[in-house]
C-alpha cells in the first residue's frame, strides 16, 4: 500500500475541530521531510489513554505519520477516526482505557474498508474533538485525540453534522459488476464473523472473537472443499470489517445454497458453556438468544457504521413461499449440524436456538449460525484455542453440510409420493 500523497496534510479537510488550526506549520514541514523517504507502510506500534482534568488523550505510536480525520457520532456515542491503511500490531490486552476515565470508556482499532483504518472510541460522557493528528515522534509520529466533555445539545448536533459526512465516507459495497464464476457444485458461503476494527468478544487474555472464528473457518473451507462434492467460499478472506448485509450479499452473488455464520460468545457472569447453533426468526426462541442475536447485531455499530436492516426483499407471495421453505431447509441444516457436533462433545445444553439475527435474514438461502462456545467459559477457551479441537469439530461440521446436501439430493430424485389412499 502506497501512502496518500503528504500535501493531504496541509489542505486540513473535515477536521474543523478548535485544535486544527495548532496543526499549522509543524506538521506540514514533517510531512514534506517525510515525503522525500520511500513509501513503507505505516504500523502502529503501542496505545495508552492520558487523562487531564480537563481532557483525556488517546496516543497512538506510528511508524509513520498519516492524516487522521475524526468525527463525533451519536446513538451510542463514539468518536470514529478513518485513517489511510495503518498495519495495527498493538497488543489488544494494553488497550483498555484506565478505570477512571469519564469520557473514553474503551476503543479499538483496525482495517475498516480496504486500504482503510479506522479507530473509535466509545464514549463515557458527551464529548468534542480538540485535537486529532499526527505529531511527530522520536521513533516515527504519534496520532494523538483528545477530547474534552461538552453539552450534550453541542455533541448532538456536532453527530447530526458528520453523519452525513461519515455516509459518503462508507465504503461502497464491492462492485457486483464481477459475478461469482458459476459453480457446477453447490455453494457453501462461510462467514467467519467481525475483523477488522470490528473485533467481536473478548477473552481474558486478550482473545479475540474475530481471530478465532476466521481460523475455525479457513479450517472448515479446506475439509468443505477436500470431500470434493462442494464449493467454500469465505464472506471474508483477511481481517478486515465487514457489514452485516455485505455478508448476505455475498451469498446472493454466489448462488450460496448455504450460509454458515461463525461466532463465538462471551458472558460477563456465569457459567455457561459450549457450542449453540442459531436459525434465524423474528421471535427469539429465549431471553438468551435475544441478547446474543442484539450483540451480534451490534457488529455494524462497533465499527462506526449505522446498522441498517435493508436485506432485500421481494414483496410478494413468492417471497412468502420462499422464505417458508429457506426456514425449512435452516431448521434441517441445523439438526444436522448439531447432530454431529453431538460427537465433538462441547454443545451448549440448549443447543437449537433461533432470534432475530440480521445475517440470517436472506429470505432464499438457508442460513444458520453457529456459536462455537464462550470465550469467558476456561473450558470453551482451551477447545477454542486448539488447533486439535479446531480439527475435529471443523470435520463435524464440515460431514453435517455433506449430511445437508446429500438428504436434499436424495429429496430431488425421490419420485413424486404417490397419492396416499383416503
Ligand atoms: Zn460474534
Amino acid at each position: 500500500m502506497t501512502q496518500p500523497p503528504f500535501r493531504r496534510i496541509a489542505t486540513r479537510g473535515a477536521l474543523a475541530a478548535a485544535g486544527a488550526a495548532v496543526a499549522g506549520l509543524g506538521v506540514v514541514s514533517f510531512g514534506l521531510a517525510l515525503a522525500a523517504e520511500p513509501a513503507a507502510p505505516v504500523s502502529a506500534i503501542a496505545s495508552r489513554v492520558e487523562t487531564a482534568a480537563d481532557h483525556v488523550r488517546l496516543a497512538i505510536d506510528l511508524t509513520g505519520a498519516v492524516k487522521p480525520t475524526a468525527h463525533v457520532v451519536a446513538n451510542p456515542a463514539r468518536v470514529i477516526v478513518d485513517l489511510p491503511e495503518v498495519a495495527f500490531r498493538i497488543d489488544s490486552r494494553n488497550s483498555r482505557a484506565p478505570a477512571g476515565s469519564k469520557l473514553l470508556k474503551s476503543y479499538r482499532y483496525g482495517q475498516f474498508a480496504p486500504g482503510r483504518s479506522r479507530v473509535v472510541i466509545d464514549l463515557a460522557a458527551p464529548a468534542r474533538i480538540l485535537r486529532a493528528e499526527t505529531e511527530p515522534a522520536r521513533d516515527g509520529a504519534r496520532l494523538v485525540i483528545e477530547l474534552a466533555p461538552t453539552s450534550e445539545a453541542h455533541f448532538n448536533a456536532a453527530a447530526a453534522e458528520s453523519a452525513a459526512e461519515l455516509a459518503r465516507s462508507e465504503p461502497a459495497p464491492a462492485a457486483p459488476a464481477q459475478p461469482a464464476p458459476a459453480s457446477d457444485k453447490p455453494v457453501v458461503v462461510i462467514d467467519p464473523g467481525h475483523g477488522g476494527v470490528d473485533m467481536g468478544a473478548t477473552g481474558k487474555h486478550g482473545e479475540q472473537e474475530k481471530a478465532i472464528v476466521f481460523e475455525f473457518a479457513r479450517a472448515l473451507v479446506a475439509k468443505v472443499e477436500a470431500g470434493g462434492r462442494l464449493k467454500a467460499v469465505l464472506t471474508r478472506s483477511e481481517d478486515v470489517f465487514l457489514p452485516l448485509n455485505e455478508r448476505v450479499r455475498i451469498a446472493h452473488q454466489n448462488n450460496a445454497a448455504l450460509f454458515l455464520s461463525i461466532h463465538a460468545d462471551t458472558l460477563a457472569e456465569g457459567h455457561v458453556e459450549g457450542a449453540t447453533v442459531y436459525t434465524g426468526s423474528t421471535k427469539a426462541s429465549d431471553a438468551e438468544a435475544a441478547r446474543i442475536a442484539e450483540k451480534e447485531n451490534l457488529a455494524d455499530a462497533a465499527a462506526g457504521l449505522d446498522s441498517r436492516e435493508d436485506v432485500e426483499r421481494v414483496g410478494d407471495i413468492l417471497f412468502g413461499l420462499a422464505q417458508r421453505e429457506t426456514r425449512a431447509f435452516s431448521a434441517q441444516f441445523s439438526q444436522a449440524l448439531i447432530a454431529r457436533w453431538k460427537e465433538a462433545g462441547s454443545l451448549n445444553k440448549n443447543p437449537a436456538r433461533s432470534a432475530g439475527f440480521v445475517v440470517l435474514k436472506s429470505y432464499d438461502v438457508p442460513s444458520v449460525l453457529l456459536e462455537l462456545g464462550y470465550l469467558s467459559s476456561e473450558k470453551d477457551l482451551a477447545r477454542l484455542t486448539s488447533p486439535e479441537w479446531r480439527d475435529r469439530a471443523a470435520g463435524k461440521t464440515a460431514e453435517a453440510i455433506e449430511a445437508f446436501f446429500a438428504a436434499r439430493l436424495r429429496e430431488a430424485r425421490a419420485p413424486a409420493a404417490p397419492p396416499r389412499p383416503q
